[in-house]
Parts: structure tokens; C-alpha cells; sequence
């Protein structure tokens, strides 16, 4: 299969007097959002939509929440786990797209800045990311952010499958000169090669 599409969905709970980091960016406000980690919600989004798009499963089975290890972490470490995940399968990105939800701050002001820092951390050019922000209305969910998540990807040339072909043709080029320099041995004469057709005429 040649491309596959993977979602991501995540929320966190604001709290006061915690850095708000959204998308590996830190914005000003005056909560952020709560988590075993920094509570990055759209790193968190992108990060399982990648893992499911090479069925790799979920964040939590790689970085288990009550882990000590993974304590106020920057996301990016869980995205870059991702990220290799979807190499070691063979793909690479395509685009991502991403809603965030939330009542505050407004993101439009930094959406700019959120799209670059995206792109960056995924290593792809900021037109192959879509970031996308609405309020709450009619969830009742005002003091949650909330964030979606959709990536396609593509396979790779595979270089390894590539490496390991040619190592196949050059042993099987080997294996026929020694059966040519037996055959010399047995009958005394060299052995011309079937494909040489240097002196036909
Ligand atoms: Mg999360």
C-alpha cells in the first residue's frame, strides 16, 4: 500500500499556573493545560494520528502515564518516537491537518507562528501543515482544549530492500564463477561464459 491516513484525538484541562505549551509552542496565558507531561494537546493529536496511520498503536503505549520518566516532558520526544515509528515502517508525510478547540486564548494571533513550529518538528515545509481553531460552542467544555488530528503518508524507497537485491545479483554472480572455474578444472578447458558473445563472428 502506498499512502495511509491516520486521526489523532487528545484533551486537557486548564489549570492555573501552568505554562501553556500548544503545538511545541509556548504561549502567554495565564493557565495551561494539566498532564503527566507538559500537557501539549496538539502534539499529543499529531503524535497518535501518526502512530495510527502505521497501526503502531497509541502515546500511551509507549510513554505509560504514571511513568516517572515521562513527568512534565516536552511532547516533542513523544512525537519524534512517532515520527521514527512511521520510517521504520516505510512511510513519510505527506500533510497534516489539525482542528484545535478551545475558548481561550485565541490562536488566530499565533497561528502563523504554530504553523512554522509544526512544520519544524515534523521536518516538512509549513504548507503541508493545517492549523485550524474554533471556540467550544455548545460543548460546555470551556475550561478543556481539545485537539484533532489527520496525516497522510506515502511509502519510501526503501533502501535496505535495495541494498539486500544487489547483495542477492553480486553472490549469484560469484557463485557462477565458481562453478565456471570447476567446470575448467573437470574438462581441463576454460569455460566460456553462454552470454559472451565477443567471438561469435
Ligand atoms: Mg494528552
Amino acid at each position: 500500500m502506498d499512502i495511509r491516513i491516520g486521526y489523532g484525538f487528545d484533551s486537557h484541562a486548564f489549570r492555573p499556573g501552568v505554562p501553556l505549551k500548544i503545538g511545541g509552542l509556548r504561549i502567554e496565558h495565564p493557565e495551561g493545560l494539566a498532564g503527566h507531561s507538559d500537557g501539549d494537546v496538539l502534539l499529543h493529536a499529531i503524535t497518535d494520528a501518526l502512530l495510527g496511520a502505521v497501526s503502531a498503536g497509541d502515546i500511551g503505549t509507549f510513554f505509560p502515564p504514571g511513568d516517572p520518566r515521562w513527568k512534565d516532558a516536552d511532547s516533542s520526544i513523544f512525537l519524534n518516537l512517532a515520527l521514527e515509528e512511521i520510517q521504520n515502517a516505510g512511510y513519510r508525510i505527506v500533510n497534516v491537518d489539525t482542528t484545535l478547540i478551545l475558548n481561550a486564548p485565541r490562536i488566530a494571533p499565533v497561528s502563523g507562528e504554530l504553523r512554522a513550529r509544526v512544520a519544524d518538528l515534523l521536518d516538512i515545509a509549513p504548507s503541508n501543515v493545517g492549523i485550524k481553531a474554533k471556540t467550544p460552542e455548545g460543548l460546555a467544555a470551556d475550561s478543556v482544549a481539545q485537539a484533532h488530528a489527520v496525516v497522510l503518508l506515502e511509502r519510501i524507497e526503501a533502501p535496505n530492500e535495495l541494498q539486500t537485491m544487489s547483495a542477492v545479483m553480486e553472490s549469484q554472480r560469484q557463485l557462477e564463477d565458481v562453478v565456471r572455474d570447476l567446470v575448467s578444472q573437470v574438462h581441463g578447458v576454460p569455460m566460456k561464459p553462454p552470454f559472451d558473445t565477443d567471438d561469435i563472428t
